[in-house]
């Protein structure tokens, strides 16, 4: 068994070593800059051209609708930002929903600042938008409606092609945060009616501080970045080329292997969830069932920390992450969990597992058994707990 079990591949995955091997020669061989004229530069042309072409392929879109960023938030922020400046002729009113990632969330809050008028949609008990409500909430100045594809705390996919039709019918721009689905879940932005989808490549098992905003033709949005002429002039600065390499790379291999990715990811994930909630007393599991990322798991332990939990959990090499790892660290429980209607205390209880394909059933039983041993450990010295067993005997 490694020494680490990695169970946090919502927060990061590990960059694939063919992906590291394809961005090698940019750092030490093909170190030229795309804008130069000279032939030396033209395998780094040459290689940003194929990323763009491969990325496109795998959304059935067009290589110019493809934007290089520097990840999933500069994504989001761009994308949000400059539809609300390019529309806002039209009206002010953004739509979204109170489960977003915090790229989304804190980008309409300095929106309305500004001057918008944001709606935050209320989930259901699983964490679905409710598509009545998005209906009702549409009005004639709303400009767009940015709902993510896939929940990166609880895995819940939103119904991405309900929401794009009704944003198509009425008139308003859809964005979606698929930096959880891309390369995870088959996406085709026709077919879903995307108007602009954000992306980044270490979700993928791609490098860090690279992604793409996928914008449709037509879209009058500005650059968000000024500066040069790169990215068709809508993202100024010297290309990232090793990664832009790299997330080229790293999505041809997970387009070439998503199905079968997918099918051992949700097996042991199945597994995981079907001992943890059989074996420990007091448990629920968070997010959609069936309507879920494949390697997501989401568990609420009543009468626990889950802070407690990882640490206990990191002392036994098994990484994992309560809440999301931007929330880790403040005391406030996850807007993702409040917002699917828990109690704070039992929000405070979460812990997130998510698992890749390179995770093993011997390493769920091992953390399976170490689950229960912590929360055996921290109940035992939980007055809540007591109370709660006193009562019950009673
Ligand atoms: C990780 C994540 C982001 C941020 O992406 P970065 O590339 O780390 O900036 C945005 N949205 C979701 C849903 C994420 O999971």
């Amino acid at each position: 068994m490694n020494q680490v079990i990695y169970l946090d591949n919502a927060a990061t995955t590990r960059t694939r070593p063919e992906v590291a091997d394809a961005m090698m020669p940019f750092f030490t061989e093909h170190y030229g800059n795309p804008s130069s004229v000279y032939e030396f530069a033209a395998p780094c042309k040459q290689a940003i051209a194929r990323s763009r072409e491969t990325i496109a392929k795998s959304l059935g879109a067009k290589a110019n609708e493809i934007y290089f960023t520097a990840g999933g938030t500069e994504s989001d922020n761009w994308a949000i930002k400059a539809a609300a400046e390019a529309y806002q002729a039209k009206g002010k009113h953004i739509i979204t929903s109170k489960i977003e990632h915090h790229a989304v969330l804190h980008t309409c809050e300095y929106l309305e600042k500004l001057g918008f008028e944001v709606t935050y949609l209320d989930v259901d008990e699983n964490g679905v938008v409710k598509i009545e409500e998005l209906k009702k909430a549409i009005r004639p100045d709303t400009i767009l409606i940015s709902i993510m594809f896939a929940n990166n705390e609880i895995g819940t996919i939103e119904p991405i092609k309900e929401i794009g039709e009704i944003a198509r019918e009425r008139g308003v721009l859809f964005h979606t945060d698929a930096v959880q689905a891309y390369c995870h879940i088959p996406i085709n932005v026709d077919e879903y009616h995307i108007d602009m989808l954000s992306a980044s490549g270490h979700k993928l098992n791609g490098p860090k501080g690279i992604g793409f905003l996928y914008i449709r033709t037509g879209l009058k949005l500005r650059s968000f970045v000024h500066g040069g002429a790169q990215e068709r002039k809508r993202r100024g600065g010297t290309e990232n080329v090793p990664g832009i390499v790299g997330l080229g790379k790293a999505v041809e291999l997970a387009v070439a292997t998503m199905d079968e990715r997918a099918g051992k990811e949700r097996e042991l994930r199945d597994y995981l969830i079907g001992r943890v909630t059989a074996e420990v007393p007091f448990v629920r599991l968070n997010g959609h069932r069936t309507c879920r990322l494949a390697n997501n798991t989401n568990f609420a332990f009543q009468f626990i920390e889950g802070e407690s939990m990882l640490i206990m959990l990191d002392m036994n090499g098994i990484c994992g992450s309560s809440g999301s790892a931007c929330t880790s660290g403040s005391l406030d429980p996850s807007h993702v969990l409040l917002a699917i209607g828990l109690p704070h205390e039992i929000a405070h209880g979460s812990l997130r597992l998510t698992l890749s394909e390179e995770n093993t059933k011997e390493e769920m039983d091992y953390v399976v058994e170490k689950i229960k041993e912590v929360v055996d450990r921290l109940r035992s010295m939980s007055p809540l707990y007591e109370d709660f067993m006193k009562n019950n005997q009673a």
